[in-house]
């Protein structure tokens, strides 16, 4: 069995929608579709969510009405015949009645999690009307009904997994599944979800629940590039990557894939495919547990990055100082991403500032604190970086007009990463672009 998941844009039009159909009856096997949100339909909901929390009902009744009448317009070019548009007008009436209640409701979390929830349910619904439609054989796999999170927002694995077996057990003969992304349910079996991005996470949750032979994740690109396409001028697609360079990659900005949808993969060795809806045949990204070729592979970069350096000469030679440096961040649920030593200070950053003021205070028991907003990571991947020669040269070289703040490296094989002031990252971003891969 295959999971392929379609992202907001490989939905967003009904002529793409189409494709979709074209895409999943390709071929006979047997495969879970795991649909987002139709774009812009996350972000709408968003939007409505935000005006009621400020209490603004006028607002989101403004918001409610004009993400009704996209709908309304889309199901007419996606839908032909009478029956199936009978049957979309009615999908569509009883969602946007479910947005139309809450504005007479009070307003709390739990109902802001339901309203997020229904631009998955409204595309997979309609997508169904759509198989129905043209006489495609599925079946309509509600994901509230197995994805689940326990209290720390994590995952159920196992109890995804037993759940989704139980129910596919009953289907013996059909071959196509349509289920959400990103909704789920959480310890107290209200609706909850996966954060933003996070179908791709569903896709591999289920993945790994059903030990599928692939994860297919269909964007409108042609797989993982080699840089931002978004700011450098030429870029190419990578074939092949490891896990931990997906992860890293995944991690460090390239925004075709939620990063924590590399470890369920990973962990129960299930390749994931990144595909484009548009060009079908393109062969894509596929990620996998072998480490191929060697050198830098690609370069993914991330802004919003606060450098924080503690300064102590107490650090000299006293053992435990990381430990108490560590507990402070932990203790404020925020997650470090870079960090650099030398014998008398200590620099990490964090991307999370939620938390700033009270970590710093705390922090200044230890030492001196100095505070750099608004610095960018970037982190040059590939395969075996520490052992290809001249790399770190090559890197360094191509940023020497550039002040860099922070360098890690070492810490994995895979990646050389850095920090700079982010006005500084698109142009340094060009720079490596042209030093580090041969363009002819
Ligand atoms: N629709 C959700 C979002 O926009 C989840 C997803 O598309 O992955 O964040
Ligand atoms: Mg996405």
């Amino acid at each position: 069995m295959k999971i392929m998941k379609f992202g907001g844009t490989s939905v967003g039009k009904p002529e793409r929608m189409h494709q979709v159909k074209d895409l999943i009856t390709r071929d006979n096997q047997k495969k879970i579709v795991v649909l987002s949100a139709l774009s812009g339909t996350t972000n709408a909901l968003v939007g409505i969510g935000e005006a009621l929390a400020e209490a603004k009902k006028d607002l989101a009744k403004e918001r409610i009405d004009s993400l009704h009448k996209h709908y309304q317009s889309f199901y007419k070019e996606l839908l032909k015949t009478d029956a199936a548009r009978t049957k979309a007008e009615k999908i569509i009436k009883e969602h946007f009645e479910f947005l139309n209640i809450i504005l007479k409701i009070s307003f709390n979390e739990a109902i802001n999690r339901d309203i997020l929830a229904q631009g998955e349910l409204l595309s997979t619904k309609l997508f169904y009307t759509l198989l129905q439609e043209l006489d495609v054989p599925a079946v309509f796999l509600p994901a509230l009904d197995f994805m689940s999170i326990d209290e720390n927002h994590e995952p159920e694995l196992p109890k995804i997994t037993e759940k989704l077996k139980s129910i596919l057990v009953n289907f013996p003969q059909d071959r196509i599944f349509v289920t959400q992304g990103y909704i789920c349910k959480n310890h107290r079996n209200e609706v909850d979800n996966l954060k933003r991005g996070g179908s791709d996470y569903s896709a591999s949750l289920m993945g790994a629940a059903i030990n599928a032979e692939v994860v297919e994740i269909w964007t409108d690109i042609d797989g993982m590039h080699n840089n931002d396409p978004r700011i450098v001028d030429k870029t190419k697609p990578i074939a092949q990557l490891s896990f931990d360079e997906a992860a890293e990659l995944a991690y460090f900005g390239a925004k075709i894939l939620h990063p924590a949808s590399i470890w369920p993969a990973q962990k129960y060795n299930i390749a994931v495919k990144l595909l484009n809806t548009m060009e079908p045949d393109a062969v894509g990204t596929t990620i996998t547990a072998k480490e191929q070729g060697s050198g830098v592979k690609a370069i993914a970069a991330k802004d919003g990055i606060t450098a924080i350096k503690i300064k102590s000469s107490r650090m000299l030679l006293a053992y435990g100082f990381l430990r108490k440096v560590f507990e402070i961040f932990e203790r404020y649920k925020t997650s470090i991403d870079m960090i650099t030593t030398s014998e008398v200070a200590v620099s990490v950053t964090i991307d999370d500032l939620s938390h700033l003021k009270e970590i710093t205070k705390e922090l200044e028991k230890l030492g001196t604190v100095e505070v750099d907003k608004n610095q960018a990571i970037i982190s040059i991947v590939g395969n075996m970086i520490a052992e290809s020669k001249g790399t770190v040269a090559n890197v360094m070289n191509c940023l020497t007009d550039y002040p860099i703040r922070m360098v890690s490296y070492g810490g994995s094989r895979h990646n050389i990463s850095l920090l700079l002031d982010a006005k500084l990252k698109n142009e340094a971003l060009k720079s490596l672009n042209e030093g580090l891969f041969q363009w002819n």
